[in-house]
């Protein structure tokens, strides 16, 4: 219990597992570390909890029936009270490249079975640490990168960054989601509304102003470009 969560409302994780001993063992396991727990056997269940339940983080099988978890994970994000739900999810496959394409659909981490349970508790506590504090105005920083949200200004490595209003917001919203892939149309929605309709293309044309501006000679390229997938800022290729 020593490392378990200590605050008085105890975080609740929602398991998606179509196992049912698996579920049961990982609720067992999780209400023993302080967490309260909400089951889903199925990926529609798991939708329809997940409204109900308002979880803090969803713990997301990877192959489960009706609705594959790669597909829950993918609705989850395009929601916009859900958006910034946590996800792990759990797979059994144990090529990169199935890990890759969770995360790039929106998880925020994953985890291959079998797996150890501190492992798993280890993963949970870090991820609800790291979306627990996420800055809503003040400053923003990554990597060598400031963006003043109350002076409009942005500075890397120490020299002011001029940039115009899009590519501000464009780099706001990658600041406030570090490493996390967007698709073209999930910016738009973001950056300039849901309700403007602007060619997707628009936004490799402003991510393309705002790599001009925000990359100095010699400088790290901190906008990656994931194929058929979008962008994400980050400082190191997947
Ligand atoms: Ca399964």
């Amino acid at each position: 219990m020593a490392d378990g969560p200590t605050s008085m409302l105890r975080p609740l994780v929602l398991v998606v597992e179509d196992e049912p001993a698996l579920a049961t063992m990982l609720r067992y396991n999780l209400e023993k570390q302080g967490y309260r727990v909400e089951e889903a056997a199925d990926g529609q269940e798991a939708l329809t909890r997940i409204t109900e339940t308002q979880p803090d983080l969803v713990l997301l099988d990877w192959m489960l029936p009706v609705i594959s978890g790669i597909e829950v994970c993918r609705q989850i994000r395009r929601r916009p009270n859900t958006r910034e739900l946590p996800i792990i999810m759990v797979t059994a496959r144990t090529e990169d490249q199935d890990a890759v394409r969770g995360l790039n659909t929106g998880a925020d981490d994953y985890i291959t079975k079998p797996f150890n349970m501190e492992a798993l508790f280890a993963r949970i506590r870090a991820l609800l640490r790291r979306t627990s504090t996420v800055p809503t105005k003040g400053r923003l920083d990554f990597h060598d990168i400031t963006l003043d949200l109350s002076a409009h200004r942005v500075q890397r490595n120490g020299r002011a960054v001029h940039l115009g209003p899009t590519e501000f917001r464009l780099l706001e919203f990658f600041m406030q989601h570090p490493r996390r892939v967007f698709s073209r149309e999930e910016v738009l929605d973001a950056v300039w509304g849901p309700d403007i309709h602007v060619e997707p293309r628009t936004v490799d044309v402003h991510i393309r102003r705002l790599r001009k501006s925000i990359n100095g000679a010699g400088e790290l390229d901190v906008v990656r470009t994931v194929r058929a997938a979008g962008y994400a800022l980050d400082t190191e290729p997947v």
